[in-house]
């Protein structure tokens, strides 16, 4: 179970924060006196660039926003790893064919790199063409474009190994004295215990070796240093496996410090996304009780803190309340962030109410120099590591850093609120010699402003040293790429001459009253708010939650009498009378309050859902915004379509189009969306005009009383809204073929659907619409360019979340046989470390399957798989402890069947079947076209022209590259399939609603009246 929260809410507006760093900044921060300490560097740098500045002038040239720009980035991410030559031809054909790189560029590096991939374009097989001659080429483009991006990741990797790393520093030393080293093992961060191992060992390894060139008896500070990654060292490090990582990671970390302790050298903590940071601070903490017992005397122990984050300065303070508690001198790396937009798309797809980082440059500017005077003034607690390399924030640092230093020279702060003052440049750098701070910056990056802060002999500087091959860099050179890349960043503005020393140090210290983005509740528009998410993590944001679940109970239903069906279709058909006629604006607006109400009650609405349909907390609150963003999204699309449209015609007539509604429709819901779908399908009905009668699974009533008695509350009259409880066989059955229905929307089997078909064709009468919404055996296709993790990630999500009981849910990997190996022993590694249990814990991933009689047909499937299949050992310990009490439960499982075509059915459970491929991946496309089912297809592929073909050529109607293929979003997945996995229209998509709908035209002959009184005055 998760700690109490330690830090203030993370998600408030950044306007009131920054104001009050403002403040505080404008009592020791003089930007006019800062500013130019840092003029001479910049013109220094742009007079004579560094060696390495090629690569500052590649990106400068080839900015990521451009086709170019990207093209690099995308070929440096993934041509290292990909292991066969078809596929690296083709993922390198595909991003030199659409950029130009012909344009020349100054600094070695920069013209390697570029003519290396400009020749390759040349070489290039146009259009596709595949002769062997054009192949031949192909190779050696390949092999140059290869050449030139190692040159590219070589720049920021000091070495492949921590021997050849500290030989490189050497190196470094003889040039600038005194430099330090942090040394990064590179790597993903661990998906399996395996991998987690694997980066201990490494981790253990390089103390080891830079233990030996320590000096236990100098100044830890002067010593190099280790930075460690905790997600590297555990494969669940995630607040909701608080308990496993506190049990398991920190005596995995407390090795190393003691590692690093003994050898008296720095170990920091790197920090990593929002989400981990009050489980990293529960880690730190513990480690510095254990500090603080075993080697107190150790001032090498510390952490990196993110500026971006908007509670940035209250961690600060929380350090320093560490610190002083356990009497350590802890080091401190304040950076500005290294996530910042994917901080910003989670915050979105979350839902959150804010950003948990600022939204504007200048704002984290500003957050950092707050930052930073806060662990100056904390000399006792913290030693201070500035990391990054922005010229005006290192001036601005040293400025205050002079500043305080001239402060502990004269003694006992005086009450000033005013900066002190002083534009002498010289006494500015005088920070006090053996300074109590030093800069950091990252292996290739920032060493010509860097050369020339170093001139002052009273600054120390440390450097970030990644170390690993090639292949470890990707996922680093990305980010790297990204940083030096993006425009606002500084590295990039000072490659760019336009860019002027005033614009270039332009004073941070200013607020912008409103966020750069649209928050996420307003991701959609005005018109449509978004529904509200929650952060799981934040401790006053789960309480509810949980508080709710002993509040909640479920609701039980009395069975309806198939017998009686009459009743409920004739209240529904003189309903409809008065419901039809209701403007569409009104309809609309009691969807809305309903929609409001459900967000306001959402604690209660999962607490159900956990409780009746054994939904995880995080599929529980997904689903509730899900049924919001229905209720929202066709409330609005009602009032869009419906609305009359005037059609052209001759003069003297009008003629215009309207949708009406059909009458009593019949919504038939499963029990794996028990809220979502049922609100989706009653809501889409009810817009538009249509009365409803609801009959839900019979496995989850519960939620659905609670989601009608919502519905009535907020206007929706008894008699437009009814429902049925009961058996599909009977009260389904006896609904569909009552007379006087007018419609019927289903999801569920594929069997029933053709049922329900069946028995609507034999009904006398009006021919009457069905909507049905089915299953499928969805694919995922990878092949040989994607990242393993990726895809492990989006495997593990797509196949096992919500115990594998979706519709989109992955049934089917077909993984390319070059990265097969890799990829099935970190899918079965990371399947070991799944949670599987009771939903209402937190920490759980793999909750019991609806009933026993789901249960007993999957375990049908499994002895089937089982004996027909390869079976891949992947139950875990974990798994396996899982109490017996919880009935229904099944362990995640997965089998190598030999050929696509083995695979016949769903399994609507956590079952995964896996399929190598070679060759073509059309074939595997035509393959599962065949299958027949059509609704969810994974691509995993870098190769952008590769994926649009091949989701071009696919017979599925949800296709999702890149990502896991679960969780459509209301209006902006809309979700549904074809063939044997459904009817359409897609639910939440634009066109959903005129299925509910008849059209009308009207057309009125206006001269009937006697002639054509507009045409004879010139109006028509
Ligand atoms: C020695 C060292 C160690 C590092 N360790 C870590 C670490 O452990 N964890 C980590 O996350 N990062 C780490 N970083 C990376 C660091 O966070 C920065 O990404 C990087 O240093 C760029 O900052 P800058 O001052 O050099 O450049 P600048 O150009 O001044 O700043 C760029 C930074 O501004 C922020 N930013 C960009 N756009 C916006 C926007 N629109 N609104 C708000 N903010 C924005 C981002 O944080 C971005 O990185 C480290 C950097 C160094 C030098």
């Amino acid at each position: 179970m998760p700690q109490q929260q330690r830090l203030p809410f993370p998600y408030r507006p950044e306007a009131g924060i920054v104001s009050s760093h403002l403040q505080k900044l404008a009592a020791t921060l003089d930007w006019a006196v800062a500013a130019p300490l840092a003029r001479p560097w910049v013109q220094a740098v742009r007079d004579n660039p560094p060696p390495f500045w090629a690569m500052e002038s590649l990106l400068k040239e080839y900015p990521i926003s451009s086709a170019e720009g990207l093209a690099l980035m995308r070929l440096a991410e993934a041509l290292l790893r990909v292991p066969d030559a078809e596929t690296a031809i083709a993922l390198t054909a595909d991003q030199l064919g659409r950029a130009d790189f012909d344009g020349a560029s100054d600094g070695m590096m920069a013209r390697l790199s570029a003519s290396a991939i400009a020749m390759s374009k040349k070489f290039l097989p146009e259009d596709g063409q595949n002769s062997i001659m054009s192949k031949l080429g192909a190779r050696t483009v390949v092999a140059a474009t290869l050449r030139a991006v190692q040159l590219l990741g070589r720049q920021f990797v000091l070495g492949q190994n921590i021997g050849e790393a500290m030989k490189e520093a050497d190196r470094s030393r003889k040039d600038i004295p005194g430099l330090r080293f942090s040394y990064d093992m590179l790597g993903e961060g661990a998906r399996t215990g395996a991998d987690a191992l694997h980066y201990l060992a490494s981790y253990q390894d390089a103390i080891k070796s830079i233990a030996v060139h320590a000096d236990v008896e100098r100044a830890c500070e002067k010593n190099d240093g280790i930075s460690i990654k905790l997600s590297a060292l555990h494969p669940r490090y995630e607040d909701a496996q608080h308990a496993r990582v506190m049990a398991e990671l920190v005596p995995r970390v407390w090795g190393l410090c003691e590692m690093a302790a003994r050898a008296n050298i720095n170990l920091t903590i790197d920090a990593e996304e929002v989400d981990r940071l009050e489980l990293s601070l529960d880690v730190f903490e513990a480690l510095a009780a254990q500090v603080a017992k075993q080697h107190p005397q150790w001032k090498g122990f510390g952490l990196a803190l993110q500026a971006y984050q908007t509670r940035s300065l209250d961690l600060i303070e929380h350090v320093i309340s560490i610190a002083r508690k356990y009497g350590l001198r802890l080091m401190c790396r304040l950076v500005k962030g290294a996530y910042w937009d994917s901080e910003i798309k989670r915050a979105q797809e979350m839902g959150l109410p804010h950003y948990p980082v600022f939204t504007h440059k200048h704002h984290t500017d500003v957050s950092y120099l707050a930052c930073a005077q806060a662990l100056l003034a904390a000399p006792d607690a913290i030693y201070p590591q500035f990391a990054g390399h922005n010229a005006g924030t290192i001036a601005a640092i040293i400025q205050m850093a002079a500043r305080n230093a001239d402060v502990r020279r004269a003694g006992p702060p005086q009450a000033s609120t005013a900066p002190s003052g002083g534009s002498d440049v010289h006494e500015v750098t005088n920070v006090g010699a053996g300074s109590s701070f030093e800069l950091q910056r990252l292996h290739g990056m920032g060493e010509g402003v860097f050369r020339e802060v170093l001139k002052n002999p009273q600054i120390s500087c440390r450097v970030y040293a990644p170390v690993g091959a090639h292949r470890d860099l990707l996922a680093y050179l990305v980010r790297r790429l990204l940083e030096n890349g993006a425009n606002s960043s500084f590295v990039h503005q000072l490659a760019d001459e336009s860019v002027g020393m005033d614009a270039l140090l332009t004073s941070p210290l200013r607020l912008e009253p409103e966020s750069s983005l649209p928050l996420p509740p307003a991701l959609y528009g005005p018109g449509r708010p978004n529904s509200e998410g929650l952060d799981l993590t934040v401790e006053s944001m789960r309480a509810p939650l949980l508080a709710a679940l002993a509040s909640t109970q479920v609701p039980v239903a009395p069975e309806f009498d198939a017998k009686l069906i009459d009743g409920p279709v004739n209240t529904g058909a003189s309903s409809y009378q008065k419901w039809s006629k209701i403007d569409v604006a009104e309809r609309a607006a009691m969807l809305r309050h309903a929609a409001d109400a459900m967000q306001k009650h959402m604690p209660m609405f999962c607490a159900l859902l956990v409780k009746e349909a054994f939904k995880t907390w995080g599929d529980a609150v997904s689903e509730v915004r899900e049924a919001i963003d229905f209720l929202r999204y066709y409330a609005n699309e009602a009032e869009r379509i419906m609305a009359p449209i005037a059609l052209p015609g001759p003069t003297g007539e009008t003629n215009m189009l309207r949708l009406t509604a059909r009458g009593v429709w019949v919504c038939i819901s499963p029990w794996n969306f028990p809220l979502a779908i049922f609100t989706g399908q009653v809501a889409a009905a009810l817009a538009t005009g249509n009365t409803v009668i609801a009959k839900p699974a019979e496995q989850t009533s519960g939620v659905a009383q609670a989601a009608v008695r919502l519905l009535h509350a907020a206007g929706v009259p008894e008699g437009a809204l009814q429902l049925v409880h009961g058996p599909g066989e009977t009260v389904g059955a006896a609904l569909v073929a009552a007379p006087g229905v007018a419609g019927v929307v289903f999801t569920g089997s594929t069997q029933v659907a053709k049922i329900i078909n069946r028995a609507l064709a034999a009904k006398d009468g009006a021919i009457v619409p069905l909507i049905a919404e089915t299953g499928g055996i969805n694919a995922m296709l990878v092949d040989s360019s994607a990242l393993p993790e990726q895809v492990v990630d989006a495997v593990v999500q797509s196949a096992f979340r919500s115990a594998g009981q979706r519709c989109s849910a992955l049934r089917l990997l077909c993984v390319h046989e070059g990265i097969a190996d890799k990829v099935i022993e970190m899918i079965q590694g990371a399947m070991q470390e799944l949670t599987v249990g009771y939903t209402a814990e937190l920490s759980t991933d793999v909750g019991p399957v609806i009933d026993r009689e789901a249960f007993d047909n999957i375990q049908k499937h499994l002895q089937r798989l089982g004996s027909t299949s390869k079976v891949l050992p992947a139950l875990s310990a974990r798994a396996q402890e899982a109490p017996d009490s919880i009935a229904n439960l099944v362990l995640p499982a997965a089998f190598e069947v030999s050929s696509l075509a083995e695979v016949k059915d769903e399994i609507f459970g956590p079952v995964l079947q896996i399929v190598r491929w070679g060759g073509e991946p059309q074939k595997v496309i035509d393959q599962i076209n065949a299958l027949g089912y059509g609704l969810t297809l994974g691509i995993q592929t870098r190769i952008d022209s590769r994926a649009q073909a091949l989701a071009a050529a696919a017979h599925v109607g949800n296709i999702y590259i890149n990502r896991n293929m679960i969780g459509a979003v209301v209006g902006v997945q809309p979700f549904g399939g074809e063939g044997l996995s459904g009817t359409g229209p897609k639910a939440g998509g634009p066109h959903y609603l005129y299925r509910f709908c008849a059209e009308q035209t009207v057309t009125v002959n206006t001269t009937a009246a006697g002639g054509n009184a507009a045409l004879l005055a010139g109006v028509a």
